[in-house]
């Protein structure tokens, strides 16, 4: 008999009930009783949605992140909280979303508490915050939050498996301020663990899932040696513990985790497929074998024949020490594609989120524990929605494959090399020293979205939208000339997000009414789904772009976002390599380029804001990675004459280990993130001898304060030792879109002033 179980559900909720009373109760319109009561309700729904599986995964739903619970439940707060009570939903949020200095002084007597450090989760855009650690780190046990939940849970008859995040993921997630060896508090940290499963054997657990996602990176000797240690040291009477590895291959930490001393491993089956013959020789006689077989970070549906094809002699050897999951937590896809019914009935039926996922996981069981004839029907109902997915005509359009297959290599190439093209393009442009220019975005004030929002709804005619748009570009372009600024955007007023706006203007994509999935606490994302080959019937930008040209003779920065970006923010195709839909955005976006250089813009900004985010776990697989996903930018942005200045812009400011990629994508300009560091990131690119222009950002856009002329002219001071000031733009450090106008006003006047005090000086 074969066994399903849930590695981990969304928590946000269908309708993000958690998102809305998280912010009524920060806001302070809700108490928390109330937000412990919708929490306690999702959680309770959310067992509902489970009850088929045979283990429900129970502490895996939190009121903000999975890692900070854990921060707690070790009793590892960052030091600059360590005054306030630990356990406390006040602390909790401190450490979360930081305290402001005002609030933090009348509350305790102390300055404000900067919230703890927000990183990607693995490869996914869920956002974890970095537990904090030093050589003195201590840990001490409050697991009464889970304990709770399984209380909970055993109260309403669910069949719990307690969800930890295993020690050794816990200290490689978190950052060592004193640079210090996170791994050397292993010792202290084990007592912990071996205490939490002692309590929970006593909770009445029998199974616990620990999560362990490291093992599927490159680990060296010692934390490889670390996992034997660990693991040795946490048996304990009473609890199984189920080891669970996601997002990818074990490859060369298979054999380590095979003589674990735990009682079952889950492999992610959908990524790390190729494991599975040699996971299964190597577990031994006694071990579960959890296969995720059913994709945990994509929205298709299974192809649920296929996959029984070739699970049965699996099933045969393991019988009931096979167990099926999705491939890792379903906390990155959204609950319910059944509530979809806006979309194209079409490709809503190749849809599965959480819930249909759970569905097919107990139809697999069932055709193995009872035979396929037995769910036939459902069977074969799986298999006309895969086939009508296959042979779609939207999805595989003869147009574009056509177009595709005229791609060569001089598509990604420039005419000429940077030193021409920036002469010509000097030539044309005229800017001064230090030009300024800003990133794309101006406020979205709530008239900017009521207008859009009720466009949308249908309140409101194109006309009129249309109208209030122009009226919106017309301003921002008359503000940007009163401030003086050199290069002019139109400031996305039409825009609702950067990918959002390009997807829903090109075919092949689609889009979910309700399918958010949680970014970080309670910020969800709406990722776009890409199901077909990429056409562009029309142009997207170009008669915006061009009006703000007309209403001013300063040079107006055509914006769009780039192929990776698009790419790395949606739910793709699983039918195809990632670099190939890559490859098609990247024809969308050459084409728009090309009508935006014939429209008369002479500028062209391409964002790569999620570049660095489709960077794979392992190493070794970066390169192969970055050669298809710049490959892809420089065939959007390279079918332009030498006259026409190309810039990307990536707010973030790690590119140590990519500046090869980054001076390969050849942009004229790059505008990156750099106020608050200082600007030391600009030493790599000097060290890379990076050859074209950089705009480092000299304003942060993440905070309300204003900085002045003279901190920005000290900035820009700073970089021009770096790099040399021909070379250099002034820009704030992302776009401005969720800030108000009567802080960019000021903020951007000082920019200004900065510069013209550097060109003085000069
Ligand atoms: N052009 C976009 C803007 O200004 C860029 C946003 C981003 O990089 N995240 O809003
Ligand atoms: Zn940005």
């Amino acid at each position: 008999m074969v066994t399903v179980h849930n590695l981990g559900y969304p928590r946000i909720g269908a309708a993000r009930e958690l998102k809305f009373v998280l912010e009524k109760y920060w806001r302070g319109d809700a108490h928390e009783q109330q937000l412990q009561g919708v929490a306690s309700e999702l959680r309770q729904q959310h067992w509902t949605h489970q009850q088929a599986c045979d283990w429900v995964p129970v502490g895996d739903f939190s009121l903000y992140d999975q890692v900070l619970d854990a921060s707690v439940m070790l009793g590892n707060l960052p030091a600059r909280f360590a005054h306030l009570p630990p356990t406390e939903l006040a602390t909790y949020f401190a450490v979360a979303r930081g305290v402001q200095g005002d609030e933090a002084a009348s509350a305790c007597g102390h300055h404000g508490g900067d919230a703890a450090e927000m990183t990607k989760w693995f490869d996914t855009n869920y956002h974890y915050l970095v537990p904090e650690v030093s050589a003195d780190t201590q840990f001490s046990l409050n697991s009464e939050r889970l304990l709770t939940q399984l209380a909970e849970a055993h109260r309403l008859g669910v069949r719990a498996k307690p969800v930890i995040l295993g020690p050794l993921t816990y200290l490689w997630l978190a950052k060592a301020k004193d640079g210090s060896d996170p791994l050397a508090l292993l010792d202290r940290l084990l007592p912990a663990y071996q205490t939490l499963l002692s309590q929970l054997a006593d909770a009445g657990a029998d199974w616990v899932q620990i999560d362990e996602p490291i093992l599927v990176t490159e680990l060296d000797h010692n934390w490889q040696h670390a996992f034997s240690r660990a693991y040795h040291g946490l048996q304990q009477r009473g609890i199984r513990l189920l080891l669970a590895t996601y997002f990818g291959p074990l490859r060369d930490n298979l054999q380590l985790a095979c003589q674990l001393p735990v009682a079952g491993i889950h492999l992610d089956a959908v990524r790390g497929r190729d494991d599975v013959p040699r996971l299964a020789d190597w577990l031994g006689d006694h071990k579960v074998l959890s296969l995720g077989v059913v994709d945990g970070r994509n929205i298709w549906r299974t192809d649920l024949n296929a996959t029984l094809d070739w699970l049965a002699p699996i099933a045969e050897k393991f019988s009931q020490r096979l167990w099926l999951a999705p491939s890792c937590s379903l906390l990155h896809v959204p609950v319910d594609a059944d509530v979809e019914t806006d979309m194209d009935r079409e490709i809503q039926g190749w849809l599965a989120f959480a819930r249909q996922k759970l569905a097919e996981l107990t139809l697999l069981r069932h055709a193995l524990n009872h035979g396929r004839d037995s769910v036939a029907g459902q069977l074969a109902a799986n298999a006309s929605a895969i086939r009508a997915r296959r042979e779609s005509r939207r999805v595989t359009v003869a147009a574009v494959q056509k177009h595709f297959a005229q791609v060569d290599g001089s598509w990604g190439q420039r005419a000429s090399a940077y030193p021409q093209r920036s002469e010509k393009q000097a030539a044309i442009l005229a800017l001064p020293p230090f030009p300024t220019t800003t990133i794309g975005s101006f406020p979205q004030t709530a008239d900017i979205r009521k207008v859009r929002k009720q466009y949308k709804s249908g309140a409101l005619s194109e006309q009129n939208y249309r109208a209030a748009m122009a009226a919106a570009i017309a301003e921002a372009v008359s503000i940007q000339e009163q401030l003086g600024l050199d290069v002019l955007v139109h400031g996305e007023a039409e825009r609702n997000d950067m990918v959002e706006y390009f997807g829903e203007q090109l075919e092949g994509f689609v889009f979910s009414r309700c399918g958010w999935v949680q970014s970080y606490g309670s910020r969800c994302v709406k990722p776009p789904i890409i199901y077909g080959d990429i056409q562009r019937p029309y142009p997207m930008t170009v008669d915006w772009i061009k009006y703000a040209q007309s209403l001013t003779s300063k040079p107006m920065k055509g914006m769009l976002t780039g192929p990776v970006t698009m790419l790395n923010w949606s739910f793709v195709r699983d039918d195809q390599p990632r670099s190939l839909t890559c490859q098609q955005l990247a024809l969308a976006i050459r084409a728009e380029v090309q009508d935006l250089e014939r429209a008369g813009i002479g500028i062209i900004q391409i964002d790569e804001a999620a570049l660095r985010e489709g960077l794979p776990l392992r190493r070794s697989e970066w390169q192969g990675y970055l050669n298809w996903a710049v490959e892809a930018f420089r065939v959007a942005a390279n079918g332009v004459a030498d006259e026409t200045q190309i810039h990307t812009h990536m707010c973030y400011s790690e590119f140590n280990d990519i500046i090869g990629a980054i001076a390969h994508m050849d942009a004229d300009v790059i505008t990156i993130e750099t106020s608050r560091s200082h600007m030391e990131l600009l030493d790599v690119f000097r060290d890379f001898h990076y050859p074209n222009q950089i705009g480092p950002g000299v304003y942060d856009i993440h905070s309300p304060a204003i900085p002045s002329a003279e901190q920005m002219v000290a900035l820009i001071t700073r970089a021009a030792q770096t790099i040399p000031a021909e070379r250099l733009w002034v820009n704030p450090d992302c776009g401005l879109k969720t800030r108000r106008w009567e802080e960019v006003l000021p903020a951007l006047r000082h920019m200004v002033n900065a510069a013209q005090t550097l060109r003085e000086k000069a």
